[in-house]
């Protein structure tokens, strides 16, 4: 069992191992020709259930015969071109032989002594971040697990400097199309049921700064505390860009913690001709960002930032055996002071490795191709009689519905929406995804592949309305 042992001894084995993998996910990624098989739940239960986890097979290549069976084969897989639906990207090599190596290596960032390099390069991508988004001099944050746990200590540190002796009285203001992590953290942190205030957005799903300006009035009259302002850098259904100067300004009069969730939206902070759209996220007291959505890197790829390095000392707790204060005085630099996980991954090796091979621009131009292409899948939709789309994109996603002229029950063309989706996806021909706007049923691409074509685009649009138009042609049928 020790030839398993990654070491000295093992190094052929290893080279062999990962090689094999590597030689398997490659071949799949030449034979793929559509996202998804359209595997059932019911079907592929069965195939993974009747595995027995105490009868190991003892041979690599077993293994990775089976793993075909019960994943590879019917994966979702993300580099397909009309793969659609949800925040996630086709990754670049740089991060995936970045992935390798800091899994065979394995620091962990907790601390110096688990890492060494790693705590440095960290660091460096850490000041290149805040560099790019403006935070100034004093700056500073860590890498996180993705956006959810940005969000939340951005908030943690929101609630410990807003001061505040009664948790009941703390508001955090946010758009009513913020990310549900803003909720689920205000629930974490130990804060009141409507410590959440949802501020109504404009016909662009953008916050609407005059209702945020009397919330924040109208907080201030019942003796509340406005703890921090959620201020969205690219909508997860919209990729709508808050007005962050406006925000920004109000955030100061107010003395209110300004957070500035780019999940998404951060690859604009490489784009060469799109940068612009993130003016005022400089004013931010902190930042999320993941770069496993826009920075094309492999899950998990987040990190927060925050203006004032010194307030991420409401993170830091000393333990004996693992970052003592003295490690302070004798200036070794441990990360775990600053993060809310101990045992931590090295996810900045992937973006190092991303920047050292490809630079910033050649990122931030993939960003921007699949920009422009959700530009021309919005003029698809908007010159199209069959399709009601909501708002021209700031960034990549459509939210977009089936609207057929003769059909006039919006029960009836919610369920063709429904329906399309699901048989697409049962198809496997093509993934989108789906969310309510105005309590009705739409349908969702989020471009984040520079491989999409405005013709998969086309093409996937025939084959919705094909579904609809089957589904409505059914319903008729039921109802005669
Ligand atoms: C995706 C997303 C998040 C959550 O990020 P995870 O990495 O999925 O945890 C938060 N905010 C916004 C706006 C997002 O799009």
């Amino acid at each position: 069992m020790r030839s398993h042992l990654l070491n000295d001894t093992t190094a052929e084995h290893y080279r062999r191992s990962v090689t094999d993998g590597v030689e398997r996910v490659a071949a799949k990624l030449a034979t793929t020709d559509r996202p998804f098989t359209g595997v059932t739940v019911d079907a592929l239960a069965p195939r993974i259930e009747r595995i027995d986890l105490d009868q190991p097979l003892h041979d690599t290549a077993a293994v990775l015969d089976e793993l075909e069976d019960v994943y590879l084969r019917d994966a979702i897989y993300f580099h397909h071109p009309r793969y659609l639906a949800h925040l996630n990207c086709p990754v670049v090599i740089p991060a995936v032989l970045g992935e390798a190596i800091l899994s065979a290596v394995n620091s962990s960032l907790d601390t110096w002594d688990q890492s060494a390099g790693g705590t440095l390069i960290e660091r460096k991508l850490i000041d290149w971040t805040a560099r790019r988004i403006g935070l100034g001099p004093a700056a500073d944050g860590v890498f996180t697990s993705g956006g959810t746990q940005s969000n939340l200590q951005a908030l943690l540190l929101a609630r410990e400097e807003a001061k505040s002796e009664d948790l009941a009285t703390l508001r955090i203001f946010a758009s009513e199309v913020s990310h549900f992590s803003v909720k689920k953290s205000a629930k974490l942190l130990g804060l009141g049921q409507d410590a959440v205030v949802s501020v109504p957005v404009d016909h662009d799903k953008r916050m609407q700064t005059v209702a945020l300006a009397r919330e924040l009035e109208r907080c201030a009259q019942d003796g509340l505390i406005p703890m921090a302002v959620v201020a969205t850098a690219g909508s997860t259904d919209f990729g709508s860009i808050d007005p962050l100067p406006e925000i920004a300004e109000l955030c100061g009069r107010h003395d209110t913690w300004m957070h500035v969730d780019a999940a998404y939206g951060c690859g604009l902070l490489a784009s060469p001709r799109r940068r612009a759209l993130l003016n005022g996220i400089e004013r931010a007291d902190s930042v999320t960002v993941d770069y496993h959505k826009s920075f094309f890197q492999p899950v998990s790829s987040s990190a927060v930032l925050v203006r004032d390095a010194s307030t991420l000392r409401h993170a830091t707790y000393h333990a004996e055996y693992l970052n003592p204060r003295r490690m302070v005085q004798e200036r070794i630099p441990n990360q775990v002071d600053k993060s809310l996980q101990t045992t931590r991954r090295f996810d900045a090796l992937k973006l190092w490795m991303t920047l050292r091979v490809m630079g910033a621009d050649g990122i931030g131009q993939l960003f921007d191709e699949v920009c422009d292409l959700a530009q021309e899948g919005w003029e698809l939709l908007a010159a199209d009689p069959r399709y009601d789309v909501v708002v021209e994109p700031a960034l990549s996603t459509l939210v977009f519905r089936y609207i057929p002229a003769a059909v006039t029950d919006p029960a009836e063309i919610d369920g063709a929406n429904l329906h399309a989706r699901k048989a697409l996806f049962a198809s496997g021909e093509a993934v989108v995804a789906g969310t309510k706007v105005g309590g009705r049923h739409y349908l969702k691409f989020t471009l984040l592949n520079p491989e999409t074509k405005a013709s998969d685009i086309a093409a996937v649009l025939d084959l919705i309305a094909g579904h609809a138009e089957q589904y409505l042609g059914e319903s008729l049928d039921r109802a005669s």
